[in-house]
């Protein structure tokens, strides 16, 4: 009987709680639990749903969810014939008899063909099923009884499966089985000597998130190939414990009953709900069309089976999964989403869907065993597994690893040479030819200073990021990175990250919006949450042009040094920072998890295009949107206003000059060769002139006194106003740093853009006023400090978006600006201040 079945007025025991998952945990947490009683109050008046009262309060319950709870009703007690006659029921006998209901499991064995279910089968329950070596001639289930302990075995023996599919009969079979019986307990029966095989139907099991007890059966065969095998490390990866079992001897049956009472109960420990991993591109199609199904006019069905499994079968084009959603109200929606979602995941690849599920599924398997599987030395080794063995050794795999590191860091920067300088050029001659097109005026000053200087000084880090972005591609791709995951899995353990980790931090690199989107590869939140922390740490190319601006400015002997130290501080920084979160405020405990060997692939062409042209694509979107906008209007904050109250004094000065050098011409009356020289003298005059004039100006403009407001808080960091509105643009994005300080410092200059005269121009910069009047502001200590600044401060508004989106929070989004901030300010404090002793 279910819940469903009682009317208004009469009462019930819990004896057992179907469905899985997340509704199962819903429900439980409303005090639908076992031993509990519950009555009905009213129904609506269309039936659904129907309000209970539950531990003394009151909660609705449509009539589907009703219908996987099962109780105990006090008519049903009073039918039983040693309660017949003695009138009404004590509520201790219900109780009582709820009780023994409730200790009544359900358990179903799947598994391979031959894998020795039925062995098992008999043994545990004294049956004598026929035992042997011949497959699925009748489709049918064996279902016995039996008592161990206090409780009351079900035990049925499905026909063998490889898969979960609708491929054969035998598999809906057990597939439809296990989703309308719902028994208590699923066992998976392994065979040890072909573990690979095998738990290929389990990753299934796995998807279908359900109760599972894993049974590494005919381990005598397993122990005889000197081959070993970490069971217990095995069963905290995947979620579930294993039990080893000899089923022709009987060995490992108790224990396997007992382990079947654990998880029926609850009190297993390794018990958990894991995810496999099908790749970033995959993954987002699941999640599109588990967004469609998990309407709540579908829960009916999503309570039964688990949204993400359907969502996965129907990508693998499964017709059964098909047919079940047939039935649902956005039927058409779905099939939609999940055809587009089919072909964009085909044309990713160029691959079908039901190959790459597979190919990740071996993957999965591939790196569990990996960890937990040791392959005795004499046994013959697939190719794929000798490489392996080579690339992740534990001393060759780290030079391997590091090599291919710098290859990729050096290709980046040396191949990226060549285009950097052509793009500048092109930059260049734009920005000559559109100010030879456009007259004198504001609009010309619109298009040269602000958009060409601002768009056009971020623009030339492009081949860098697509380069950079090629390689990481290539060692996707062929499968290199998940062996680095491998690698790094034991530095990364080190700083309480799982090697995963790793991937996210790299592409930090590049840029950190794509990296950040990218810890989606990481199962643990805790760990994902900390790599997003961690990942603006990463100095990404945004900040290379601030490095290269004041390394080839004020460190023209260290130059490598110092670039090399930047990145170092900021991986030390990286480090530092995931030890202090992870003992602050993450603080539970690690969780192993899979990290897949996917097969060895050749990338094509094709492939590897695409995926760094999606990842640019974010870069390019940026410079296009964030990147214009921001420098439009800090050129426009710098550019007006256009009057100053002392203009006419700067006006009179130059008329004075203009008439004395004018007079003193008319009066030497001598040699051309004096008036040149006059005349040269005049105009070096008044334009020092105009040149106070436009700083002035400048220092009038908006953002010169936005730039005074915050100069007091940052003097002591060695930063000047210019500087300080620098830094309070470069939020927007760090390039755009370069760009204003190209603005401000460069202003009244012939409106000559390019990087170089920026350098001299920052060498050769003075203090115009105060206690340092004359002072340079720039000396390699300052530069210093401000690169640490840059460097360490807020991460543009891009990633700080990409933060709160990724992790469904703006605490995080807020935290990491705060942190990161306080943390520049405080590290440029003590560079400045200590090195100023010194120097
Ligand atoms: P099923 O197809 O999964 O039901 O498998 P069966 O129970 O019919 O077993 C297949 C064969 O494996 C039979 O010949 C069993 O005797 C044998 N077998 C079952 N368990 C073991 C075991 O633990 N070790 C060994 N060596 N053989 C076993
Ligand atoms: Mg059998």
């Amino acid at each position: 009987m279910t819940l469903s079945d009682l009317s208004p007025g009469e009462k019930g025991v819990i004896t057992k709680v179907r469905g899985r998952g997340a509704f199962r945990k819903r429900i439980l947490e409303m005090g639908f639990v076992a031993g509990k009683e519950v009555s009905v109050i009213q129904r609506a008046p269309l039936m659904d749903p129907v309000e209970y009262n539950v531990m003394g309060y009151n909660v609705s319950l449509r009539n589907n969810e009703a219908m996987l709870i099962e109780i105990l009703a006090e008519s049903e007690v009073s039918k039983l014939p040693e309660f017949l006659g003695s009138g009404s029921v004590e509520g201790s006998l219900l109780g009582y008899t709820a009780r023994q209901k409730g200790k009544v499991i359900n358990v179903a064995l799947v598994g391979n063909p031959n894998s020795g279910k039925t062995t098992l089968f008999n043994r545990a329950s004294g049956s004598r099923e026929h035992v042997g070596n011949y497959s699925g001639v009748t489709i049918d289930a064996k279902e016995a009884r039996f008592q161990k302990d206090d409780y009351t075995f079900i035990v049925t023996d499905l026909p063998g499966t490889y898969s979960i599919t609708a491929y054969s009969p035998e598999e809906l079979f057990v597939r439809d089985f296990i989703t309308e019986s719902m028994p208590d307990v699923i066992v998976n029966i392994i065979d040890s000597s072909n573990l690979e095989r095998n738990l290929y139907l389990t990753t299934q099991l796995i998807d279908m998130d359900i109760k599972l007890v894993g049974v590494l059966n005919m381990y005598d065969e397993l122990s005889e190939s000197g081959n070993s095998l970490d069971h217990v490390q095995l069963g905290h990866l995947l979620g579930f414990p294993f039990i080893p079992t000899i089923g022709s001897k009987g060995k490992g049956i108790n224990e396997l009953l007992q382990k079947i009472i654990d998880v029926y109960e609850d009190r297993e420990t390794t018990l958990r709900h894991i995810h496999i991993n099908y790749g970033e591109v995959i993954e987002q199609g699941i999640g599109r069309i588990q967004g469609l199904l998990r309407k709540p006019e579908n829960s009916y069905l999503i309570d039964k089976i688990s949204s993400r499994f359907i969502a996965i079968k129907l990508i693998e084009k499964d017709r059964a999964s098909e047919v079940l959603t047939e039935q649902l109200q956005n039927y058409s929606e779905i099939i939609a989403s999940v055809d587009a979602e089919i072909e964009r995941i085909e044309s990713s690849f160029q691959q079908d869907t039901e190959s790459l599920i597979a190919d990740a599924k071996y993957g999965f398997i591939a790196g569990a065993l990996r960890e937990t599987f040791k392959v005795n030395e004499i046994t013959q080794r697939k190719t794929s597994e000798v490489v392996d063995t080579i690339i992740t050794h534990k001393v060759w795999g780290i030079p391997i690893f590091i090599f291919l590191m710098w290859l990729t860091f050096y290709g980046t920067f040396r191949l990226g040479k060549y285009p950097m300088e052509w793009i500048e050029a092109l930059v260049e001659l734009t920005s000559a030819q559109l100010g030879g097109l456009l007259a004198d005026g504001m609009l010309k000053d619109l298009f040269i200073q602000g958009i060409i200087g601002g768009v056009g000084g971020v623009i030339i880090f492009l081949p860098n990021i697509l380069l950079l972005y090629l390689f990481i591609s290539l060692m996707e791709d062929t499968g290199y990175m998940a062996r680095a995951v491998f690698i790094m899995d034991k530095v990364m353990h080190k700083i309480g990250l799982h090697g995963k980790s790793f991937i996210p931090l790299l592409m930090g690199f590049g840029c950190n919006v794509p990296a950040i989107l990218s810890t989606r590869i990481i199962e643990s939140r805790r760990d994902r949450l900390i790599t997003m922390l961690i990942n603006p740490f990463m100095s990404c190319s945004a900040r290379l042009p601030v490095y290269i601006l004041f390394i080839s400015a004020f460190f023209v002997q260290y130059q490598g040094t110092i670039l090399f130290a930047m990145y170092g501080i900021g991986v030390m920084l990286a480090i530092g920072s995931a030890l202090l979160f992870r003992k602050a405020i993450f603080k539970q405990p690690d969780m192993p998890f899979v990290m897949e060997l996917p097969p060895y692939r050749t990338p094509t062409l094709r492939t590897v295009l695409k995926h760094m042209w999606n990842r640019a694509e974010q870069y390019l979107r940026k410079i296009g949107g964030v990147i214009l906008v921001a420098s439009i209007i800090i050129w426009a904050l710098g550019y007006f206003p256009r009057e100053t109250k002392d203009d006419h004094l700067y006006d009179q000065k130059i008329a004075t000059i203009s008439s004395q050098y004018s007079k003193a011409i008319l009066q030497t009356q001598q040699s051309s060769k004096i008036i040149a020289n006059l005349k040269q003298d005049e105009i070096s005059k008044i334009q020092e002139i105009s040149n106070n004039k436009e700083s002035n100006r400048q220092l009038n403009s908006y953002i010169g006194r936005l730039g005074h407001l915050v100069e007091p808080v940052m003097r002591p960091l060695g930063f000047d106003w210019k500087m300080s509105v620098a830094i309070l643009t470069g939020v927007a994005a760090k390039e755009i740093t370069v760009g204003t300080l190209g603005v401000l410092y460069q202003a009244g200059q012939d409106a000559d853009e390019n990087s170089a005269s920026l350098i001299t121009k920052l060498q050769q910069q003075t203090h115009p006023a105060g206690p340092k009047k004359g002072q340079k502001v720039f000396t390699p200590l300052v530069a210093f400090s401000f690169m640490l600044f840059i460097l360490i401060y807020f991460p543009c508004v891009a990633v700080v978006a990409a933060i709160r989106k990724e992790s469904g929070n703006w605490k995080y989004a807020a935290f990491i600006v705060i942190y990161t901030t306080g943390l520049a300010y405080l590290g440029s404090l003590m560079v400045y201040q200590i090195g100023r002793l010194f120097i």
